[in-house]
């Protein structure tokens, strides 16, 4: 079956923005631990996360975790974001799961276009679950069936990242150059964890809506021409 990926917000640190705003006021402020836990406003709060950003101190913000399920995903997709070093990963094993039925598998957007590139694209995926299969009952174990099975095929994955490790993986993935799955994936966490942090978040998203384009020669050219100062990053392409 054609898959489409699916972000869920699993759990995260309790009150994440007020998490990294003590261990700022900490660095900034002669109080004790236990000052450190009266309440404070939600505008010193704030003040607190916007002199990080400014000042580009960014480990306070280790001290917030999000964990996240995402299934849907190809196995192209989950290998380039198991590249994201700082953060931990459960994926179901193709060693320990066998898949008895069709495997479910994505289908990139410009193959579905194609109908004659699409009928074939998925007879190879049938092709390849019978092969599977009879590897299978002939006593071949998962783990070595397995190495028949394609990139496209899904995958579900557990992933916990930091908010200074996912600022830094929205900079990279929600890059409009970067590939179009993972972009999506990376989207979607951005709407899952806006909607419990959006202050620890709000300048995430493509990098080029809030200072120069990082990708040199390899820029798409979006916004060029405008003055980072005047730059915005547009809520729109964050899904509600
Ligand atoms: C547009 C694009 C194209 C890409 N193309 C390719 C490609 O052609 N081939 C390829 O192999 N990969 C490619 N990648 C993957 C890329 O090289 C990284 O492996 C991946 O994006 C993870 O990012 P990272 O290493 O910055 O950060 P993470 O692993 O998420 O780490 C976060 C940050 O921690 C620091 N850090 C982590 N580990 C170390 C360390 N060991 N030493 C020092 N500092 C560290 C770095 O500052 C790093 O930026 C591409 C990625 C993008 C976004």
């Amino acid at each position: 079956m054609e898959m489409k990926p699916n972000v869920e917000l699993l759990c995260y640190t309790d009150e994440p923005e007020r998490t990294v705003a003590l261990a700022a006021r900490l660095c900034y402020s002669a109080v004790g631990i236990a000052e450190l836990s009266e309440r404070i406003s939600d505008d010193e709060v704030n003040r607190l996360l916007k002199r990080l950003l400014e000042m580009g101190h960014a480990s306070p913000f280790e001290h917030a975790s999000f964990t996240f399920g995402v299934e849907g995903i190809s196995r192209v997709t989950s290998h380039q974001l198991v590249r994201h070093r700082i953060a931990s990963y459960s994926q179901q094993s193709q060693r320990y799961v066998r898949k008895t039925k069709q495997f479910d598998y994505v289908l990139p957007p410009s193959i579905r276009r194609r109908k004659d590139a699409r009928e074939r694209y998925e007879r190879l995926m049938t092709e390849l679950h019978a092969l599977y299969r009879e590897f299978l009952e002939a006593g071949i174990a998962a783990e070595d069936a397995r190495y028949i099975l394609p990139g496209a095929a899904e995958t579900k994955i557990v992933v916990t990242m930091n908010a200074r490790e996912l600022r830094h993986f929205f900079r990279q993935r929600c890059c409009t150059r970067a590939q179009w799955e993972i972009r999506k994936m990376a989207e979607l966490m951005l709407e899952r964890v806006s909607e419990v942090a959006p202050n620890l978040f709000a300048d995430c998203g493509p990098p080029c809506l809030v200072g120069p384009c990082p990708e040199g020669e390899m820029s798409c050219g979006r916004v060029s021409s405008a003055p980072s100062a005047t730059r915005k990053r547009p809520r729109a392409h964050v899904r509600r």
